[in-house]
């Protein structure tokens, strides 16, 4: 059998640490401390509740975040968060809650939240193509929003915000599916965070979210218990069957940033290695590979490029997958490249894929 895992760029799901890997192959069999397979243990059992209880920790022992934020593990994907936050935050509400359109994800946002009560968009890089994010004077945040909503990681277009926005006296909203655990956040100056798992932290099908015990104070009362954060809260995430395997990956991998990485300062190093690499391979090829983002912008997560012509794209990505390369395909509503290079994608990897990329510049100029 081919194995591909260690060359996986796929922008989600994405690669997972190959020892976390091994250690879900030995779990579907049996679980080492219970001797039963993961797919096969009641979400009512003692060890899930430990399970619950130690990625819980986990989390907030790598964001540094204290008793007053909850961890939940919860389904639907990000996209349900689109709309969760706006039904507990803004219904019934009058001013408007502030967005940032910044690229394809965070414009997915938008609609839902205006289906449920006033919002605003408080800026938009859809003028210039989503190839930066705002300037700090481009942006003015009201004291009277119900909160802010914006994205930290652009997946698509590969752009990222390299510092926090908003105002502290409104509550920050924020969409990190992309970059979660992947760097220090100052994840306490977020009332909300989302992150749904399957780029950096497990499988599809669970979604963290982090949120400030106080944001929910006058929540409505009348939201589907599915849909209530305090319902969720208050069950431990374990309101109905809970995705059991995708939360235990999650806590393995949480295992893996702890121990073998040794927290996300760590994993940001790691990251900002594998991205200065990439961006300066396409800073030094003459104009062959074109970064999509402006500089300042650049994602560490998700590096999108285009080659001269959507024909030498497709070479480009055929022989790469020929080489043994995965996901490299951007995403479809963009097109051209995309290397995403997760928290488990390792510099070696970045490596060979800098090598593939070296001599197929030079066998196009031969
Ligand atoms: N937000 C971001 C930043 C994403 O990258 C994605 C999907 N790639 C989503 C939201 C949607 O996530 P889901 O498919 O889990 O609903």
């Amino acid at each position: 059998m081919k194995l591909l895992n260690s060359l996986n760029f796929s922008g989600g799901p994405g690669v997972l640490p190959e020892i976390v890997l091994q250690q879900v192959q030995e779990s579907m069999l049996a679980v080492p401390e219970i001797g039963l397979s993961v797919l096969g243990i009641s979400h009512r059992s003692d060890w899930f509740a430990a399970v619950v209880a130690e990625v819980e920790r986990n989390i907030k022992t790598l964001l540094g975040l204290p008793e007053n934020y909850h961890v939940l593990l919860l389904q639907g994907g990000a996209t349900q968060q689109f709309s969760m936050v706006p039904m507990t935050l803004l219904r019934g509400k009058t001013h408007p809650a502030q967005y940032l359109h910044t690229g394809y994800w965070s414009g997915k946002a938008l609609p839902e939240a205006a289906r449920e009560g006033p919002m605003s968009v408080a800026w938009s890089g859809e003028s210039c193509a989503f190839r930066h994010l705002p300037q700090d004077d481009e942006l003015a945040f009201s004291a009277e929003a119900p909160y802010i909503h914006y994205v930290s990681n652009e997946t698509v277009e590969g752009l990222q915000f390299h510092r926090v926005l908003g105002r502290d006296d409104v509550p920050r909203v924020c969409d990190m599916s992309s970059d979660f655990l992947s760097r220090p956040c100052e994840a306490e100056r977020f009332s909300l965070i989302y992150a749904h798992a399957q780029k950096n932290i497990g499988p599809a099908g669970v979604t963290v979210v982090l949120v400030r015990d106080e944001l929910l104070a006058d929540a409505p009362t009348n939201l589907p218990g599915f849909l209530d954060y305090r319902q969720q809260i208050k069950a431990h995430s374990n309101l109905n069957t809970p995705p059991v395997f995708a939360i235990y990956v999650i806590l393995l991998v949480t295992r893996w940033l702890l121990q073998d990485i040794g927290g996300v300062a760590q994993m940001d190093q790691i990251n900002r290695s594998k991205a200065a690499l990439l961006y300066r391979q396409l800073d030094q090829s003459d104009g062959f590979y074109r970064g999509r983002a402006d500089r300042q912008d650049r994602s560490l997560m998700n590096v999108a490029f285009n080659l001269a012509t959507p024909e030498l794209e497709r070479k480009f990505l055929a022989e790469a997958t020929a080489a043994g390369f995965s996901g490299l395909g951007g995403h479809r509503a963009i097109g051209g490249v995309r290397a995403s290079i997760y928290n488990a994608l390792t510099l070696t990897a970045v490596e060979k894929l800098l090598g593939f990329m070296e001599d197929f510049q030079r066998a196009q100029r031969s």
